[in-house]
Order: structure tokens, then C-alpha cells, then sequence
């Protein structure tokens, strides 16, 4: 199977599905990861918040997959943030993940009541860059004053915004910025995966009848037809499982297309809710936490 590729802003092309360990626990994102590999992803999305580097790169080492062929992408956390931390935030996920080179290294959050801090980090991504530590930078849950607060400032556009996009919260506006400054939007919880977990006051996008609907109509399921959805759109996806025939039937997405009209009855199933933290409510002091060293 040969995965399509999104050619990032600086040319370096990366795989339009990918996978996510996000909750992933360390002692099972080892078979996960795997499976994931076995299965033909050629994309780690991981962070330094979630833990499981170690076991990221411990599974990418054992799959006999070439190094170059996997993309590997992971977070800076904002108790990294500052020029000087923030380098030190990629040696501790590069030492983590053992690797030399990290694909694309993004900021998990926006600190926006520490702008000051959050655009020293950002310089710090644009020097590992230029070193070459790093092959492509980014942000992540970036909203639209983020991304202008730091354009201004920014040598560098970043390649990707990972923000969360599902059927039921779809950032129109985020993307919409994204796309006319060459930022590529990546889709977190894109089958709506953060909606099980938080009282969000919607069922989960699983359960939607109208992507029930599209979905009978193909023989797929309602995830296969939501990272479709995605992909036609011109999203990365980065589902997330820890199960084997999920992880499969994630990537089994490549023999059908949705029309123009079932890409329409999505795009109407927006409930404005959105299920992960509210960007802009991010501070150290809620969500800081330190990274270990090892
Ligand atoms: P997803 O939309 O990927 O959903 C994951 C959930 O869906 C899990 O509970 C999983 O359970 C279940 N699931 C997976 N596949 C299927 C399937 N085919 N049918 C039914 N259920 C399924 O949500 P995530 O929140 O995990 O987001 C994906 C990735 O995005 C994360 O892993 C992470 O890499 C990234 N992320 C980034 C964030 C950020 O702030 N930048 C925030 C959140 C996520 P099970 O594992 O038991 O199969």
C-alpha cells in the first residue's frame, strides 16, 4: 500500500494518515506502534506530555522499517517553553525517541497569557531547523490571533497546526487561515475520539446516524468514512488505537471516495462544541507539569 503524502510548506513531503498515541499507556504503545508499522503507517504522532516516547522509538527501532521511511512527529510541552528550555525540550524527546533527527517538532499549546514565552520557543523550533535537528516545525492548537500573533514575529510559516478537527468540531476558521498562509491543518481526534472522554454534551461522531448512513452505503465504517472525509479534504489525520483490528481498519481507507454531497452532509453535522481544553484558557498554572529528563 502506498500511503498519499502532503507536501509540507518547506517541501518536505509527509504521510496524509498517520497514527496517535495520545492516552496510548507506555506499556502498551510498544504493540501498538507495531501493529501500526505492520499495518503500513509510515507516521508516529507522539509528544513530550504523553509519556510514551521511550516506547515510540523503541517499536520504530525494532520494525526493521528503514528510519527514513518513518515520519516521526512529536510536541514540545509549554513547561518547555523559553529559547533555551525549549532546545533543551528537544534534546529530552530526540534522547526519549532515540533518534538524531525528529521529522516535524511542533509547540503542543499556545501560552497566550505568556505570549513572550510562547514566541521564544517557537524561535528555538526555527533554530533546530536551520541546524537541521528538525526537518519541519509547527504548532499546534494555535487559534487564528495565535497564529497571527506569531507570524509577525516568525522567520519561518510553520508547516502544520495540529488542531482538533472531527465532523462535530471543525475549526473552519482556523483552517481557512491556515490554508491562505501555506499551514497545513492536522486533525486531532479526527473521528472524534476526545468526545468519549469528556462531558461534552454530544454523542459520540461514532454513533452519528448520517455518517451511519454514508458509511452502510460504501460498506465502510463510521471511522473509515470521517478520516475519508479528512483526507478528501486535504487534512492529515492522525487516528489513534490500541487495538490491532482497529489500527487496520483505520488505514483501510484507500478504496472508496465519498461524494460531493456526502463531504456536504458532514461538513453540516458541526455542533460549534468544542470537546478538548479552550486554547485560549491554557496556563502554566492549570496545565503545567514538568518533563522528565529520562
Ligand atoms: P481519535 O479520534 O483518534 O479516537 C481515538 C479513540 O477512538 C480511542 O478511544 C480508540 O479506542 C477509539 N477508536 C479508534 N479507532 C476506532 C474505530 N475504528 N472504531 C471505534 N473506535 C475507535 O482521538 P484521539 O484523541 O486519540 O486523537 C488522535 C491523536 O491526535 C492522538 O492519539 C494524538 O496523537 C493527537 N492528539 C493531539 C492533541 C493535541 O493537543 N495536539 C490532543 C488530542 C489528540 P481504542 O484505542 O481502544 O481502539
Amino acid at each position: 500500500m502506498i500511503i498519499p503524502q502532503l507536501t509540507l510548506n518547506n517541501g518536505v513531503a509527509m504521510p496524509a494518515l498517520g497514527f496517535g498515541v495520545f492516552q496510548t499507556p507506555p506499556e502498551e504503545t510498544r504493540a501498538a506502534v507495531a501493529a501500526a508499522l505492520d499495518t503500513g503507517y509510515r507516521q508516529i504522532d507522539t509528544a513530550a506530555a504523553y509519556g510514551n516516547e521511550r516506547q515510540v522509538g523503541e517499536a520504530i527501532a525494532a520494525s526493521g522499517v528503514d528510519r527514513a521511511e518513518v515520519f516521526v512527529e512529536t510536541k514540545i510541552w509549554i513547561s518547555d517553553y523559553g529559547y533555551e528550555q525549549t532546545l533543551h525540550g528537544f534534546d529530552k524527546s530526540a534522547r526519549k525517541l532515540g533518534l538524531d533527527q525528529i521529522d516535524l517538532l511542533i509547540l503542543h499549546q499556545a501560552l497566550p497569557s505568556e505570549l513572550g514565552k510562547t514566541l521564544e520557543a517557537y524561535r528555538a523550533l526555527e533554530a533546530l531547523l536551520a541546524d537541521g535537528r528538525v526537518r519541519a516545525i509547527g504548532v499546534s492548537n494555535f487559534m487564528v490571533e495565535h497564529l497571527t500573533a506569531l507570524l509577525h514575529t516568525a522567520t519561518v510559516v510553520p508547516a502544520v497546526n495540529q488542531i482538533e478537527v472531527h465532523p462535530y468540531f471543525q475549526q473552519r476558521q482556523v483552517q481557512d487561515f491556515g490554508a491562505e498562509h501555506g499551514i497545513l491543518t492536522q486533525a486531532w481526534a479526527p473521528i472524534g475520539g476526545i468526545t468519549f472522554y469528556r462531558d461534552s454534551g454530544h454523542r459520540s461522531t461514532l454513533d452519528d446516524p448520517a455518517i451511519g448512513e454514508i458509511a452502510t452505503a460504501h460498506g465502510k465504517t463510521p471511522a473509515q468514512v470521517m478520516l475519508r472525509w479528512h483526507l478528501q479534504q486535504g487534512r492529515s489525520a492522525i487516528p489513534k488505537s490500541v487495538r490491532p483490528q482497529r489500527i487496520a481498519e483505520n488505514f483501510d481507507v484507500f478504496d472508496f471516495e465519498l461524494t460531493s454531497e456526502q463531504l456536504a452532509a458532514i461538513d453540516g453535522l458541526e455542533t460549534g462544541k468544542r470537546g478538548g481544553p479552550e486554547p485560549a484558557d491554557v496556563t502554566l498554572a492549570t496545565f503545567g507539569r514538568p518533563i522528565p529528563e529520562d
